[in-house]
């Protein structure tokens, strides 16, 4: 007889005396977990195939669903936790690597929630966001060192394409393939309706979004998916995606499964084949091959479009942000080791790179001190959770943040790190039809205007408690930041003082 060495990491505990056996949680489960016995009119689960999404409990009628964590324990074992216990057995039985998506959920510090944001009081006094205007607006791009008049005094505009974004945040790119075409429409329209930019990821732009162009960053990855000139031009900035925060270092993989009808004509790849995107650009080994790509694009788009650089908070992000300062490149974009995937492998996932808050005070300090800071803007991505990360990012020196996990829950997403398998049960991560109508594009796009509208009144509050009326005025402001419970290397690497200094 064969030994299950893997027990199910939870359980689907039903009240029967509340179950009115409807089914609704079998036709709601696509990993096939309830089942309706005729013969005994019950219905019974498979819990082993349970991936906690909770879409079954929300859809339960009668509340008569619990999704609880499995009662199986190992010994007490402080080096050898359950967790570890069962992804080994999973790997005795399987060979393979280890799997995951979302972002990384492991205990390291979370260093947005040790630092605390300051408020006026009697002297420079608050401005309250009621009665008086306050300016979220911000504008990415290299900005010119000085003002240049021409022979009649007037302002010469020398200024170089510009990003226009109500507020300073912007939809992390997550492309068409890993997420529904029902999610990238409800990205696209809250996007165009909030005067912000969504980004399309690396699987190319489908031709029902050339109209939210205005409103879209178009990606090159270095698979080179979808990519070709009307692509280039149909967007209002262009993002090279040198590294991700989830799986730096590496680089993407679509199965082939997923491959398959619009997603295979919009990445311009064959149906059913793996869309693999090596780690390395081919064509990038250095700051000047870099510099070739960014000036390749700017030519292909008449200079009229800003170069977004990508890269993961890795250990030596500030030099390297530094050097791509100098490539020509208009706006860096950071991402933390936090950040969300579709899918990556768990050791690389959870082990690799750096937070993105150190990284960020790294990178704004650095080009601070070369004279450089006015060269790019920076956005910051990997875990931004709320209003208060975003203000707490510009003040360590961001210029706007990047928001992926965050826009997925708005969606409904139950964050069940799924999202590899393909079938999300919620309409998000997958491209099977029947899943995908779950997502309505019409209440999914509210959801997100909803969201952004909320942080913008609180990040004005959060800006009118520290007497700033322009959220431009608080980027790199670290005086309006203290630490609690950091060491002092930490606090030197942020920048900021201890809470109480
Ligand atoms: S949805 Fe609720 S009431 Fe309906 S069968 Fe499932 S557990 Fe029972
Ligand atoms: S996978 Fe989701 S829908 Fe299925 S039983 Fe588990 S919680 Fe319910
Ligand atoms: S997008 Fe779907 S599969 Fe991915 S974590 Fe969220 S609910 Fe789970």
């Amino acid at each position: 007889m064969a030994v299950n060495f893997l027990y199910p990491d939870y359980e689907v505990a039903r009240n029967y005396d509340r179950c009115i056996a409807c089914r609704a949680c079998e036709r709601q489960c696509a990993n096939q977990v309830h089942e309706y016995l005729a013969d005994a009119n019950k219905m019974v689960c498979d819990d082993a195939k349970c991936v906690n999404c909770h879409r079954c409990v929300s859809l339960c009628p009668t509340r008569a669903l619990k999704i609880v964590k499995s009662g199986n324990t190992y010994k007490e074992n402080t080096n050898w936790s359950g967790k570890t216990i069962n992804e080994l057995y999973r790997q005795a039985e399987s060979g393979g690597v280890l799997l995951s998506s979302m972002g990384n959920p492991e205990n390291y510090p979370v260093y947005f929630d040790k630092i605390l944001v300051n408020a006026s009081q009697v002297t420079n006094p608050s401005i309250d966001p009621l009665r008086e205007p306050m300016e979220t607006r911000v504008f990415l791009g290299a900005k010119p060192q000085r003002v240049e008049r021409d022979e009649n005094g007037r302002i010469k505009n020398n200024l170089p394409p510009q990003l226009s974004l109500s507020m300073p945040v912007m939809f992390s790119a997550m492309s068409y393939g890993s997420i529904s075409y029902n999610a990238h429409e409800s990205l696209a329209r809250a996007a165009e309706e909030l005067g912000i930019l969504y980004n399309t990821g690396e699987g190319g732009l489908h031709e029902d979004f050339y109209r939210y162009g205005g409103n879209t960053v178009v990606q090159v990855a270095s698979g080179r998916f979808g990519v070709h000139p009307q692509y280039l031009n149909s967007g209002a900035a262009i993002e090279i995606k040198m590294g991700q925060g989830a799986k730096p270092g590496i680089g993407g993989h679509l199965p082939g499964a997923k491959i398959v009808g619009d997603i295979s004509r919009t990445r311009m790849s064959p149906e059913g084949s793996d869309a693999i995107s090596p780690a390395p650009h081919h064509d990038i080994y250095s700051i000047e091959d870099l510099r070739q790509l960014v000036y390749s694009l700017k030519e292909a788009t008449d200079y009229k479009k800003p170069v977004i650089v990508k890269i993961a908070a890795v250990h030596n992000v500030a030099v390297i942000a530094s050097g791509i300062a100098r490539s020509g490149a208009d706006i860096i974009a950071i991402d933390g080791f936090r950040g969300g995937t579709g899918a990556a492998p768990t050791r690389i996932r959870d082990h690799v790179g750096i937070p993105i808050e150190l990284a960020l005070a790294g990178v704004d300090k650095r080009l601070r001190d070369e004279g450089i800071r006015d060269n790019v803007s920076i956005i910051a991505g990997g875990s931004i959770r709320s209003s208060a990360d975003i203000v707490k990012a510009v003040a360590l020196g961001a210029d706007c943040v990047y928001i992926a996990s965050a826009a997925l829950l708005a969606l409904g997403c139950h964050l069940c790190r799924s999202c590899h398998a393909g079938k999300c049960n919620w309409g998000i991560a997958t491209q099977i039809p029947e899943l995908v109508k779950r997502l309505n594009p019409e209440i999914g796009y509210k959801r997100l205007v909803n969201l952004l509208t909320a942080w913008q009144h609180e990040i004005k509050e959060m800006m009118g408690g520290m007497g700033i009326n322009s959220i431009e005025s608080l980027r790199g402001n670290r005086l309006m930041l203290r630490g609690l419970g950091l060491n002092e290397k930490e606090l030197e690497i942020l920048g900021i003082k201890h809470a109480g200094e």
